[in-house]
């Protein structure tokens, strides 16, 4: 069984961390398994990495069964008729980008007599492809989530455009990190989000830099 790359990436987020006056262990490392073999999946688990993220719900289902011990995230796009396994297998779900979404988690989340955790994605970038909510629509569905009541959210997410640098990320990674704080600043009494899930192989220190809680990593931990 070869080593993965976890040394190196977490040596790389504590200089990041230093850089920008963090702690290390502000920052979940999420090793992304997605179209990786469950021996992946457990690998990670068993060298200490036990956030474990996929962007499909039945792949997910499958490896959630043979591993014990992770902490699952839904980073991909949610279809409704999925919702019902997500809510049983996943800790956090990312990529909750409408309230129809929401309200279906709420309600698979009752019959399970669960509270979900979940982020709310948000398009940082103009991109035409991507799913999440526009920014400035950010308040306004938080405040109507947070209504739901088998719902708590966490945070924030967002994925950057395709890049040739990392430091062409920073903008979205700021503009996320801006968004929480006016959302923080205007719920104040009521909610304060904790999380923002940003960075991937190419710009997670650029993503540190601006705030991350949670970064993701498929290609730089599993590809030597
Ligand atoms: C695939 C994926 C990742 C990981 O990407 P890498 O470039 O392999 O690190 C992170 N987040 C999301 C939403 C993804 O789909």
């Amino acid at each position: 069984m070869n080593n993965l790359n976890i040394l190196e990436i977490k040596q790389r987020i504590d200089s990041a961390c230093r850089k920008s006056g963090r702690r290390p262990d502000e920052i979940t490392l999420i090793a992304v398994v997605k179209n990786r073999p469950v021996g992946s999946a457990s690998q990670a688990v068993a060298q200490g990495v036990i956030d474990l993220g996929e962007n499909r719900v039945q792949e997910a289902v499958i490896k959630y069964s043979q591993i014990s011990g992770a902490r699952w995230h839904l980073i991909g796009h949610l279809q409704t008729n999925k919702v019902k396994d997500a809510v049983r297998i996943f800790d956090l779900i990312h990529s909750v980008d409408s309230l129809r979404l929401a309200r279906e988690i709420d309600k698979q989340a009752v019959k399970l007599n669960k509270i979900q955790d979940v982020l709310i994605e948000i398009k940082t970038s103009p991109e035409e492809s991507k799913f999440g909510i526009e920014p400035d629509k950010g308040i306004e569905m938080v405040k109507l989530i947070s209504g739901l009541k088998n719902i708590r959210i966490k945070g924030l997410m967002t994925i950057a455009p395709l890049a040739d640098a990392p430091e062409q990320s920073r903008p979205y990674f700021r503009r996320l990190r801006e968004l929480k704080d006016i959302i923080n600043a205007d719920s104040a009494a009521s909610f304060q989000l904790s999380t923002l899930s940003m960075g991937m192989s190419d710009d997670f220190e650029i993503a540190i830099e601006e705030g991350s809680t949670m970064v993701r990593i498929g290609r730089a931990l599993f590809d030597s």
